[in-house]
């Protein structure tokens, strides 16, 4: 496409790079001795965000999703490529979308250096890079039998969001004010992810749902999983909005959280909580893992739970 439109609202300054933006391929010198951590992340048009979302709020949810796969590694963000495709050269819409997704690399010190753009239906590829130290990267198939697991922030609010705006569920305003940021802006937990390198034993981000990724961990360590449903954090109006077995799925399987959640031996609890402290994200021990494998969720009375794990699909229960 033409490369004025590059030139406008994808070309900025790169200090962090030898060479951005402009050639047929960016040229990048990792800090010596770093270990590379790449990650790329797909949004289409209909499956991951709406033809009326707000652009600027597509251009920092397309980047957040991608700088909290860089959080769970534990690695330090470095530079981004941005492929996009789009049906037709929209000035109005480019721009906002570029004034989101800069204004969240700059927040976090990450650069565009290259990309591709092509007409089709709306699309868009990032790859982010970070760098983390050798043997530190928060990986998934570290957890040990006995650890804590840990999760970062509150879990629900986006699926209740996606509920309410795909007409689901009434809300108040301003209880739909509570849980909508966490749809179209949520945070990546980058800092909270570098402070828990060498203290946390293994990691992952909510995507999918606690349970389906802290499921990752359990099956790439080989161990399993007791977790204290009491133990969950979640905002208040996801209690009061829904049915106690909906809200259960959607604490339990809800998408779209971007929180962390890891594991870390007992000794490290006080790390934990200074290393949530000094990144201003709050953290809640919400169980154990196990030598034994599978997964079991026990209720506040001590009997186990039943859940279902295909998250938001049940609201309309
Ligand atoms: P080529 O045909 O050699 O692949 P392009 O014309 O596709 O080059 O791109 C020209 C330059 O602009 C390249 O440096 C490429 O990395 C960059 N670029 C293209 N699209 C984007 C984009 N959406 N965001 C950032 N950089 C881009
Ligand atoms: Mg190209």
């Amino acid at each position: 496409m033409e490369f004025s439109l590059i030139a406008k609202h994808f070309t900025r300054a790169t200090p962090g790079a030898v060479l951005g933006v402009g050639d047929d391929c960016a040229l990048l010198a990792p800090t010596p001795g770093m270990q590379l951590a790449v990650s790329s992340d797909m949004l289409l048009e209909g499956r991951h965000f709406s033809p009326q979302d707000s652009p600027a709020g597509i251009g920092h949810k397309s980047l957040a999703v991608n700088l909290s796969d860089l959080a769970a590694m534990g690695a330090t963000p470095r530079w981004a490529t941005l492929a996009i495709a789009l049906p037709e050269e929209n000035d109005a819409w480019l721009t906002a979308f570029a004034r989101g997704f800069f204004r969240l690399a700059d927040l976090h010190g990450i650069e565009l250096v290259g990309g591709d753009t092509t007409r089709g239906a709306l699309t868009l590829s990032i790859t982010v890079m970070g760098e983390v130290p050798p043997g530190q990267a928060l990986r998934r198939d570290g957890a040990q039998a006995g650890d804590d697991i840990w999760v970062s922030g509150v879990l629900g609010s986006a699926a209740l969001a996606l509920a309410y705006r795909q007409g689901r569920l009434f809300m108040e305003q301003v209880d739909a004010a509570r849980v909508l940021p966490a749809l179209y802006l949520p945070t990546p937990r980058v800092a909270l992810g570098i402070a828990l390198r060498g203290i946390a034993h293994s990691a992952i981000d909510i995507s999918d749902g606690l349970l389906a990724d802290l499921g990752h961990i359990l099956e790439r360590s080989g161990v399993g999983a007791r977790l204290e449903f009491g133990a969950l954090p979640t905002l208040p109006v996801v209690q009061s909005y829904l049915h106690e077995a909906v809200a259960r799925n959607c604490v339990l399987a809800g998408g779209d959280d971007y929180e962390l959640c890891f594991t870390a031996p007992a000794g490290q609890r006080d790390a934990i909580q200074a290393a949530a402290a000094s990144t201003n994200v709050m953290v809640s021990r919400i169980g154990q893992i196990t030598a034994e494998s599978g997964l079991s969720v026990i209720g506040t009375d001590g009997q186990p739970l039943t859940y279902d794990k295909t998250g938001y699909d049940h609201f309309a229960a």
